[in-house]
């Protein structure tokens, strides 16, 4: 089988080419071709000679992402792919245009096995893991797509990335690699459900990129209801790595809580949730739910999270309120996909948005 080239760091690139019998300053050549150019196939590596190219091709693989689907948001710049691997399972990323530059929100499995209930991408479990190579791509392939140069990155698309942490670690070494993309782990956003294990790991890489938490509910047994992980950990167990993690890396942790008409969005539910965090260095990111139809989950009224918003900054928390972007392009995280999967014309609910036909 060949070896998925840009999955390797560079020390383990050099090794590999210098297997091959190849000069070592050719892995830095070969590096930089496959993450500051992004290249799709050993014959763009156009200093190289066509020899070195022919020897590369044999032994290794580019994993790349074929655009099958890319939705353009007529209200801003947002744009959703859907994207299509070499075995043609299909993931979705989407990039975001903000004040400060493009961010990418990247996948880090096919599908998701934890089983959120609100969540469209888990409704049909886990397929596989995404290799870092293909982490890196859905990047790489927006980039080159739209011509821009991305500076931000969210790990919030479809699956659980301390689910797939080894891959998701060397992805996350290697596009702040500074012969690579030089993303600034600064510019990096990882969320989890709360994989309470891998979150005390994680703390031990010591990173500076943001961990978000998705916490969804203020007690174990609205958490129980919203998400299968809490009966696996319970909250006691997932603040006090929370508190762990912050007081070891000095890093505010970005607590995300989607608000569920009649289900988590009581202005109890707010006090309680401030008991919960109280003293800890975070931040709280309410998310009005995504409506997916399956899940039945209904979005609470703009007063309601005006009013739970209040509550918790009243108690001296800092409080967002996540703005919709692509709001016409609203197929939440994991619909496009399943939507694909069913009918590979779908047209339903893509609303007044461009769709560009790959
Ligand atoms: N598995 C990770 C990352 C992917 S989901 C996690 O759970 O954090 C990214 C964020 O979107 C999570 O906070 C998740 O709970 C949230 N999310 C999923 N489905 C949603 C929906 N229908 N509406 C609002 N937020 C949703």
């Amino acid at each position: 089988m060949k070896a998925d080239i840009a999955s390797l760091t560079l020390p383990e690139l050099t090794e590999a080419v210098t297997a091959l019998g190849l000069p070592k300053y050719r892995a830095s050549q070969i590096f930089r071709w496959l993450h500051k150019a992004g290249v799709r196939d050993f014959d763009e590596m156009t200093d190289l000679p066509l020899k070195l190219r022919a020897d590369l091709s044999n032994n290794f693989v580019i994993f790349s992402c074929d655009i099958e689907k890319k939705l353009c948001s007529e209200y801003d710049n947002t744009v959703k792919y859907l994207y299509r691997l070499h075995d043609g399972e299909r993931i979705e990323s989407v990039v975001m245009q903000y004040k400060y530059g493009y961010t990418v929100c990247v996948s880090s499995q096919v599908g998701c096995r934890m089983g959120c209930r609100f969540c469209a991408s888990t409704l049909e479990g886990v397929v596989r893991n995404l290799t870092p190579s293909e982490i890196l791509a859905q990047i790489y392939t927006a980039e080159r797509d739209l011509g821009i140069r991305v500076s931000h990155v969210v790990m919030m698309g479809m699956g659980e990335p301390l689910d797939n942490y080894d891959n998701v670690l060397r992805f996350l070494r290697l596009i702040a690699d500074p012969d690579g993309k030089n993303i600034s782990m600064r510019h990096i956003s990882l969320s989890t459900c709360g994989v309470v294990p891998k979150i005390y790991a994680l703390m031990e890489e010591d990173l500076q990129l943001t961990l978000s938490v998705s916490l969804h509910a203020p007690t174990d047994e609205i958490r129980r209801a919203m998400m299968p992980v809490a009966k696996k950990w319970d909250l006691k167990a997932l603040t006090d790595a929370c508190r762990a993690y912050t007081e070891r890396t000095s890093r505010r942790i970005s607590f995300e809580y989607a608000l569920v008409r009649g289900v988590n969005d009581s202005p109890a539910c707010a006090e309680t949730l401030a008991k919960l965090l109280r003293g800890m260095l975070c931040h709280v990111n309410l998310i009005p739910v995504n409506e997916v139809a399956e899940t039945g989950c209904k979005e609470s009224a703009p007063e309601t999270v005006r009013r739970f918003a209040e509550i918790l900054s009243g108690k001296g928390f800092a409080v967002t309120v996540r703005r919709k972007l692509g709001a016409d392009i609203n197929a939440a995280c994991g619909q496009l996909r399943r939507g694909a999967a069913k009918n590979d014309t779908f047209s339903a609910d893509i609303g007044p948005a461009q769709e560009e036909k790959q």
